[in-house]
């Protein structure tokens, strides 16, 4: 109900209705994809050839930081570089349109590159981001996502590495946003439906009924 608080491993959300995945599975999962990472760039990435692994803004900016270290753990090399896409904004409702807000800083000729995603969804972002670094002419390139929603695809897309897979629906928490609030959380979760409120009737369309 709605004065019921979720509480995850001590964790308290006022404002959350369910755990989707709490911080220690996130890391469990982080270090199992870690070790896979780690048999396949074995001799691949190394101290003078590091693996990128590229972070897309800002949704998984948490997560890259945690893969970083697992992989730092498993002894694979890398470095990390940042990108920006537009995102889906205020709305829990994707536009379907693209746009590179910042592009990387540096060259990824000849390098082992891994996107580094927060969730496949459409698989809008991650079919182009791809096609797009594909074009650079990389030593190799793959895509690693903490969740993924079969469910929700409009172009086929198949990730590499994934921790999760979840049912059609939004969540927010460890680096995922709704309106720029809740990416602070440990654990990843789904609000309560008032949570959802829109101010005016034109802001109302752009959400879809399940979320209100
Ligand atoms: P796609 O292009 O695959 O449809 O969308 C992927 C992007 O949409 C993700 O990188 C993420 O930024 C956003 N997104 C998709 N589903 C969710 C969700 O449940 N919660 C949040 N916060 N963002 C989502
Ligand atoms: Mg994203
Ligand atoms: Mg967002």
């Amino acid at each position: 109900s709605s004065s019921t608080p979720l509480v995850v491993n001590g964790r308290s959300y006022s404002f959350a209705k369910k755990c989707v995945a709490s911080q220690e599975q996130i890391f469990e999962k982080i270090d199992a994809i870690a070790a896979n990472i780690a048999i396949d760039y074995a001799g691949k990435a190394t101290a003078e050839n590091p693996l990128i692994l590229i972070c897309v803004l800002k949704g998984a900016y948490l997560f890259t930081a945690d893969l970083a270290r697992a992989l730092a753990d498993k002894g694979v090399p890398n470095v990390v570089e940042f990108m920006c896409v537009s995102s889906y904004g205020k709305y829990t409702v994707s536009s379907g349109e693209v746009r590179m807000l910042l592009d990387l800083r540096n060259s990824i000729s000849k390098r082992h590159c891994l996107i580094v995603e927060d969730i496949l969804d459409s698989a809008r972002t991650l079919d182009f981001l791809y096609k797009v670094f594909m074009t650079r002419g990389p030593a190799s390139l793959r895509t690693c996502v903490l969740l993924d929603k079969p469910e929700g695809r409009k172009l086929p897309f198949v990730a590499h590495y994934r921790c999760f897979e979840i049912a059609n629906e939004f969540v927010v928490g460890y680096g995922l946003d709704y309106a720029e609030m809740y990416r602070d959380l440990r654990d990843i979760v789904v609000l309560k439906p008032e949570v959802y409120s829109p101010k005016t009737a034109s802001e109302m369309h752009k959400v879809p009924d399940s979320k209100l």
